[in-house]
């Protein structure tokens, strides 16, 4: 199994988008790519508006060479509206678009459809569901609760195995901070996990009692899973100081062979946190308007 994370929050605008390739299928997980609207006050910088294009190509053109496209909510860093053409001849495997789903993801789900129909080559509800291909087999998890409560909505985990491995994308949990949410990491036994960590960065919504109730379940991911490489991103890297915030856990990983990283560090890149350094960038290089400001 070859994984190649293809966009995210540590490579420069947020997404979760993943790569999984296997003998039998390619795979994108989360297809998309956004940028927060407003941050410290301030609009994206220009250079986040030129990594986001950047991002956002490289996302559609391995999408154009997969088989398979799985969606785990509708938030627009996980869909793309705007693009339709680019699910043209795909199966895709798409979080149930009626059941556990909140207002406005609903209407966002019903626009998406509308939008899509006709261009893949079929559409199947993946919630609590596993697909075959092959040797490869793609297991959901059921509907759970986008970070520590349903306000956001609900989003689908899911586990990629090929027989020699297995992968985890979490999507949306924000920790993983609740019991279902650690429960179908821990039963798919990961070697590899793409989780989105703990939103440090809004801790006035998150609460202490969230972080640390993550940051156990984290560590005991890795007590009791065979996962070696933990990949912390989305949420957590909009946090310049995530490492600070997580030093338990990567000190955790360091004595139990498991390395904890971001997805751009996974990749072999350089890491650009660059919505957390929205207010510095404005500030050294003021677009060629001359507005740093709101
Ligand atoms: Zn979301
Ligand atoms: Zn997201």
């Amino acid at each position: 199994m070859k994984l190649t994370p293809l966009a995210s929050d540590s490579m420069g605008a947020r997404a979760m988008c993943f790569l999984v390739e296997t003998d039998d299928i390619r795979i994108v997980i989360d297809p998309a790519v956004a940028l927060g609207p407003i941050r410290f006050g301030l609009p994206p910088h220009p250079r986040e508006l030129a990594r986001f294009e950047e991002l956002q190509n490289r996302v559609f053109e391995e999408v154009r060479k997969a088989d398979v496209t799985t969606i785990s909510h509708y938030h627009f860093d996980h869909h793309d509206p705007e693009h339709p053409d680019i699910y043209q001849g795909k199966r895709m495997l798409i979080k149930h678009p009626l059941e556990n789903i909140n207002k406005s993801q609903t209407k966002r789900s019903k626009d998406f459809l509308k939008l899509i129909d006709g261009k893949p080559k079929s559409i199947e509800h993946a919630d609590g569901q596993t697909f075959k291909f092959g040797d490869t087999k793609i297991e959901f998890s059921e509907a759970q609760a986008h970070g520590t409560n349903t306000k956001l909505g609900y989003v689908i985990q899911l586990a990629v195995t090929d027989g020699d491995m297995t992968f985890v994308h979490t999507s949306d949990v924000e920790g993983p901070s609740l019991d279902d949410q650690l429960d179908f990491i821990l039963k798919q036994q990961p070697d590899v996990l793409a989780c989105d960590g703990p939103m440090t960065y809004l801790m006035y919504k998150y609460g202490r009692a969230a972080l640390e109730r993550s940051i156990n379940n984290l560590k005991r991911i890795i007590d009791e899973t065979p996962v070696q490489h933990m990949l912390l991103d989305h949420h957590l890297c909009r946090d310049g100081k995530w490492r600070e915030k997580m030093v338990d856990v990567i000190k955790h990983g360091e004595g139990n062979d498991c390395k904890v990283q971001s997805f751009a560090e996974y990749a072999g890149l350089d890491e650009s946190l660059l919505e957390s350094q929205r207010k510095i960038l404005h500030e050294e290089e003021p677009d060629e308007l001359g507005n740093p400001l709101k």
